[in-house]
């Protein structure tokens, strides 16, 4: 059975003593959970991913992701990091093509796709996000708009690298707006990504493959969400900024997850 995996995107938000304070709280919290079987992946402003990793090693209970990385290898890109510098933070995870990455920072398919390489390169596991627009899915075009981002920025990978791969399925009008995906829309959605990853890659893909929701899920609707066959577990924002929230969302993605 694949695990769950919960991963917090903080986003551009708090200063460095108020992500000092959320994540202790976080971690006195997991501490009262000793049931917590997924995995919990946190990904902060790049500021403060090393005070992250630094805890991620005393106390073992998370892992840490960065929200974006550079299309470069290395070199004169000034305001840029490299995905080879978070790989020297001891970061194993980032996401790549965020919906606001893609709308306020103009980042494309192509694009992206270096970014899963430079990723892949440096031995971590890209979070890879799709999901389309509300426009979109009234008319009707939801499928294709996710084919095309899935074929265009990660379908690229050899078969090997598909399984360090992470999807998020992110529909763009769930985000921050309150408006989550029902349970049947998320399912889905994330059974046709599977279908997708089992005719470019192979059944065993398809079954190893961990697919994440992400849009406006929080405390109250993850059970429905993540108990869904073809949902791994969850991609969360603004609730990812509570520790109450955010530990009782991966409590319940553990409590889904048979011994
Ligand atoms: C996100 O930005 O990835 C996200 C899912 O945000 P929210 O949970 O706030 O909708």
């Amino acid at each position: 059975m694949r695990s769950k995996i919960v991963a917090g995107n903080w986003k551009m938000n708090l200063t460095f003593d108020e992500a000092d304070e959320l994540v202790n709280d976080m971690l006195d919290r997991l501490d009262e959970e000793h049931e917590m079987k997924c995995e919990v992946i946190v990904c902060p402003p790049f500021p403060y991913l090393e005070m992250l990793t630094d805890m991620e090693y005393e106390e073992q209970k998370f892992n840490v992701g960065a929200q974006n990385c550079s299309a470069y290898d290395k070199g004169a890109y000034t305001g840029e990091v490299s995905a080879k510098m978070l790989k020297s933070l001891d970061v194993d995870y980032c996401i790549i093509g965020h919906s606001e990455r893609r709308k306020y920072f103009g980042e494309t398919n192509e694009i992206l796709a270096e970014k899963v390489n430079r990723v892949i390169e440096n031995n971590m596991s890209p979070i890879y996000c799709v999901g389309e627009v509300l426009e979109e899915r009234e008319a009707g075009r939801h499928f294709e708009v996710v084919k095309e981002q899935l074929e265009k920025g990660l379908f690229h990978l050899d078969g090997d690298a598909i399984y360090d791969a992470i999807i998020a399925y992110e529909p763009v009008w769930a985000i921050g707006t309150g408006k989550t995906a029902t349970p049947e829309q998320a399912q889905e959605m994330h059974a046709y990504i599977r279908q997708l990853v089992k005719e470019h890659y192979d059944q065993a893909a398809a079954d190893d493959i961990r697919i994440l929701y992400g849009g406006s899920c929080n405390a109250k609707n993850a059970t429905e969400l993540f108990s869904q066959p073809d949902v791994d577990g969850g991609l969360i924002g603004s609730a990812s900024l509570k520790a109450e929230d955010f530990v009782s969302i991966c409590k319940q993605a553990s409590k889904l997850m048979k011994d």
